[in-house]
């Protein structure tokens, strides 16, 4: 039997992999797992992200759905968390996401939910993929088909982010931000969202156009230096930046600078474990230790994961944890919606930006300071072997291991991570310490100890 899940759904180039009759058997497949399941007439909410195949793709998987005769909600064009946030919202028996996140235009993708917006447990997408590949498909009589409703989700999206956030306190201090949403979902929520909350508001690439004409959707440094430059042109407080889904938000600071997702997300632990008297966080282990420095000064617990947004979600349910995040900019916020919210987060973020009084560099300044370095090196072979014998020699030489998702090393003051790329043949390095010195010491420890376990 083929695979076709990967961490969180399956994705690939449209019309080649991901093509209409893939959809249409991806939407029997999972409703005839609903159904199976003793749900007589369950109910799916469906919604995509604006890439040009989203509508052929979202008609197929909807098609799929009634003819085994589960009702559908579509929620059309949304960002990725807000079509989470309709699973609860709508008391649905489960969800879908036709979007291939952050990847260029020519892809897209699937994502299957459940009721509480959580991605698929590992159990039941592992008898959607046996049911896709058999073809054993629960087909409804004519009287039994299912219908379909379209409904809006950005109004109450919206509404429930402004209840959580101090609507006062932003406008007195109406933060001027500038808003890059990549022609993706995000601007159908993100340029209103903070004018809503009182902010003065600039933005750029904001009507949804699924060739992303202006730039690669991925906010990464590189594909934002001309918004950074907008955003210190300006002369606006800060801008945030969005991938092609809306679940990932990036901030810039007042000076034009881009800002690493782990402090942000750092910034919004810091204010949380605040307000709540401390708190479980659930991050990754390769999510800087800022966020270990704050939780020991803020009476908080820590909890690291294998990278992954979905297993951070998992882990947060299961903990009954206070907030997550990612080094790549995603926070979680699990009693909202279980998945990243960009969002949400941009709402946390011009919420403590507004009762600071500070400048965002200030903001980002008084955190306690770490220097991070990375580094990629392309292998031939296999990189899971690679990484383990970089765990033994590592082991041999006395270091202290942690192997949660690859191999990172611990020092007293810093740590090199060794991990494979999930998608490429590439080994990728990490290193962070207290001083500059340090994380170039403990990187080229890293290569060196790679090096060594390439040779045996
Ligand atoms: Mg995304």
């Amino acid at each position: 039997m083929g695979k076709l899940f990967g961490t969180f759904g399956v994705r690939g180039i449209a019309n080649e992999k991901i093509t209409p009759e893939f959809a249409l058997k991806m939407g029997m497949a999972f409703g005839t797992l609903l159904k199976r399941e003793g749900r007589k007439r369950p109910l799916v909410i469906v919604g995509r992200d604006p890439r040009v195949s989203g509508e052929m793709l979202e008609g197929a998987l909807i098609s799929g759905l009634l003819s085994v005769g589960v009702d559908v909600i579509d929620v059309g064009i949304a960002p990725t968390p807000a079509i989470q946030f309709a699973c609860r919202h709508f008391n649905s028996d489960g969800g879908a996401v036709i979007t291939a996140s952050h990847n260029p235009p020519e892809y897209n993708g699937i994502k299957l939910l459940e009721p509480n917006g959580l991605g698929l447990k590992k159990e039941r997408e592992a008898v959607v993929e046996e049911l896709f590949f058999s073809e054993d498909f629960d087909r409804a009589g004519w009287y039994e088909i299912g219908e379909v409703r379209k409904e809006d989700i950005i109004r109450p999206y919206l509404d429930a982010i402004k209840s959580r956030v101090d609507v006062e306190v932003i406008k007195r201090r109406k933060p001027f931000v500038v808003v890059d949403t990549s022609n993706g979902a995000g601007s159908l929520t993100l340029p209103y969202l903070l004018r809503e909350l009182g902010c003065k508001v600039v933005s750029i690439n904001a009507h949804p156009d699924g060739h992303f004409p202006a730039r690669n959707p991925e906010p990464n440094e590189e594909n934002l230096q001309g918004f950074m430059r907008i955003v210190k042109a300006l002369g606006a407080d800060f801008g945030v930046a969005q991938d092609g889904d809306a679940d990932r938000a990036v901030f810039i600071d007042e000076n034009g600078n881009f800002i690493q997702g782990d402090k942000t997300f750092a910034l919004v632990v810091k204010a949380m474990l605040q307000e709540n008297n401390g708190g479980l966080v659930v991050t990754t282990i390769a999510t800087s230790h800022i966020i270990d420095e704050l939780a020991r000064q803020y009476n908080g617990k820590v909890i690291k994961t294998k990278v992954g947004d979905l297993i951070v979600s998992r882990a947060l349910l299961e903990h009954n944890g206070l907030v997550g995040g990612e080094e790549n900019g995603g926070v979680i916020f699990p009693d909202f919606v279980l998945g990243r919210d960009g969002a949400m987060t941009t709402a946390k973020i011009v919420e403590i930006f507004s009762k600071s009084g500070k400048k965002f560099s200030e903001l980002i300044e008084e955190l306690p300071r770490f220097y991070q370095m990375k580094t990629k090196r392309h292998i031939k072979g296999d990189r899971h072997t690679a990484v383990a014998n970089v765990a033994r020699i590592a082991e041999q030489r006395g270091f202290r291991l942690d192997t949660t998702d690859g191999t990172k090393i611990l020092f007293d003051d810093g740590w090199v991570l060794v991990r494979a790329s999930g998608t490429e043949p590439i080994i990728r390095i990490f290193a962070e310490a207290r001083s500059e010195e340090k994380a170039e010491e403990y990187l080229s420890l890293g290569l060196e100890l790679l090096e060594e376990a390439l040779k045996l």
